[in-house]
């Protein structure tokens, strides 16, 4: 009996040290939120790596740094299950799609370029001829993110600080400054080339460039990447890529092999003289130069409210499209890019000091491997024949329709309708839809179609028709939409390339890094669009207007 108190007296005892620590617990728990609420970071950069493969942080592990992909993945949130969940899976989407947090379907940039029904003409997804250069004298600066529907995470920051915070955003590619700034960005900066190593923008923005970027262009640093590209580390190291001389590289004009090194100034005259620089890594320390005096220029990140410096490094996806994403080549400019990462974090820590500035990186689409190697290693893989293609459909349309102006265009994988034409047979549209989509589909590297009316009237929630449903936009995209077989694409045979909706052109990294992210990692399937979401929670500002994507809680504090 006493035993038995003594037991209740002891269980008694127990709980109420539990609940009192249980009690001190939540208390902290409570505590923490409110101090995570009040501190907002001083800066948020972007960066987007053009081309990037998730695999691409795993494959080249043991040769990164501790400063660069390795700070972000250890001391940040990795999300290992990250995809475009739309195509076409190009630079244009990729780029507005991180930003506005939504797809094709609702930005409307349906492509790099695209067949612009209103005024029958192919478009590109950042050209405006009613702006002029600014920096140059040539065309490359007539931008602007007019084609843009919605709004982006930087107007939402803009508007959101009655336009006291900052956007700058820095790229090679026109397209992938002018995009991720949005369309309220204090300015966005890209790289002319050819016989100028300068960096541009369109009277979008402004009337003059400022100071710093006229000191930026008058310096020697651009001219100074004009010299041989070597390997980072002895070549005999990197053994996470094929053998530097083979058949699925392509070359530079004058260079008669695909092999280290290359003389950049012996090449300098037949490759675009700058332009080249945009093939090789130095374009991606060149654009870490140029952010990092950005940075400096701009004062970003210095007072109370939050700035955006958006950064996307382009020459991952020239050097891919011209070596394949098995070459020397690639795992080069990734070893080399992983060392600017850790000159721009440094710059971050100096600037506007460790604790002060939040970070994302991910990719604006990956890449498929060469097709000819992978042929050559068995896995199915090939090539479109779209000339033997065209006119097998051509003879289609001549015996069926009796003219071959029923189409008008064909374009990332989609099939324009003349409708008025359409409208002079006695067919309905939803019908000569799908006989095309059935005479396309009887071709032999064909694997899917999918029609206007079906992607009009279902509401496909996995799988390809649902990623080709988030790319497909009402009033701009085609009447008939196609898919190769996996692995099999319409380019050169040398070098990779993407716009699919399969997983090597889906699947990108995305790491989030700095105040108000947890440390840790998910196998969970998050979506491109939840990025912006995300920073949107973090800021405690609207989600972009069209915003589709969903704020991925797990790694945030
Ligand atoms: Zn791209
Ligand atoms: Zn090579
Ligand atoms: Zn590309």
């Amino acid at each position: 009996m006493n035993k038995h108190r003594l037991c209740i007296v002891l269980l008694l005892l127990c709980a109420i040290t539990w609940t009192t620590s249980a009690q001190r617990r939540k208390k902290n728990a409570k505590e923490t939120p409110e101090i995570h609420q009040t501190q907002k970071p001083k800066l948020v950069v972007g960066i987007i790596v053009d081309q990037m493969r998730y695999d691409y942080l795993t494959r080249f592990w043991s040769h990164y740094g501790e400063g660069g992909f390795k700070r972000l993945v250890n001391n940040g949130f990795n999300c290992k299950n990250h995809h475009f969940n739309y195509a076409p899976t190009s630079t244009g989407p990729g780029h507005t799609s991180v930003y506005t947090g939504t797809t094709p379907a609702v930005h409307g940039v349906i492509g790099n370029n695209w067949y612009d029904k209103e005024t029958d003409k192919s478009v590109y997804c950042a050209a405006d001829d009613s702006y002029t250069s600014i920096g140059t004298t040539s065309a490359k600066g007539q931008m602007s993110p007019h084609r843009m529907l919605t709004t982006t995470i930087t107007d939402e920051l803009r508007l959101f600080t009655q336009m006291r915070g900052k956007t700058i955003a820095v790229a090679i590619k026109d397209r992938g400054a002018v995009l991720p700034g949005g369309h309220t960005a204090n300015a966005a900066y890209w790289f002319e080339g050819g016989t100028t190593g300068n960096f541009i923008t369109s009277s979008y923005y402004m009337n003059q460039l400022p100071k710093w970027v006229q000191d930026f262009n008058a310096s020697s640093i651009v001219e100074g990447y004009k010299k041989p590209w070597e390997t980072l580390k002895p070549i005999a190291t990197y053994k996470e890529s094929v053998v530097d001389a083979n058949n699925y590289e392509g070359k530079f004009r004058g260079k008669d092999t695909t092999t280290f090194p290359y003389d950049l100034p012996a090449l300098w005259e037949e490759n675009g003289q700058f332009s080249i620089l945009s093939s090789t890594p130095y374009g991606n320390s060149i654009t870490t130069d140029f952010a990092l005096a950005a940075l400096e220029g701009e004062a970003l990140g210095a007072d109370s409210d939050t700035d955006f410096l958006a950064v996307s490094f382009s020459s991952t996806d020239y050097v891919g499209h011209k070596f394949g994403v098995d070459s020397k080549e690639i795992q080069d400019t990734y070893l080399r890019l992983d060392k600017d990462l850790e000159r721009l974090l440094n710059g971050l820590d100096a600037k506007v000091g460790a604790g002060n500035y939040t970070l994302f990186l991910t990719a604006d689409h990956a890449a498929i491997p060469v097709p000819a190697y992978l042929k050559d290693q068995k896995v199915p893989a090939g090539y479109l024949e779209m000339d033997a293609i065209k006119t097998q459909f051509q003879e289609f349309l001549k015996y069926r329709y009796g003219t071959t102006d029923i189409v008008k265009n064909i374009s990332n994988e989609q099939i324009f309708l003349d409708h008025k034409v359409v409208n002079n047979l006695d067919i309905a549209l939803a019908d000569v839809q799908e006989e095309i989509a059935y005479e396309i589909l009887s071709y032999s590297d064909i694997d899917k179609v999918y029609t206007g009316s079906q992607m009009w009237q279902q509401n496909y929630t996995k799988g390809i028709p649902y990623i080709l449903q988030n790319g497909w936009h009402q009033k701009r995209s085609g009447d008939v939409i196609y898919v190769p077989k996996p692995a099999h694409i319409s380019y050169s045979k040398t070098g990779s390339t993407h716009g699919s909706p399969f997983i090597y052109d889906t699947h990108a990294p995305l790491l989030f890094y700095g105040v108000g992210f947890k440390k840790g990692e998910t196998a969970n399937r998050t979506e491109i669009p939840d990025i912006a979401p995300t920073l949107s929670v973090l800021l405690g500002i609207s989600f972009p207007n069209g915003a589709t994507g969903t704020p991925i809680e797990e790694v945030l504090e």
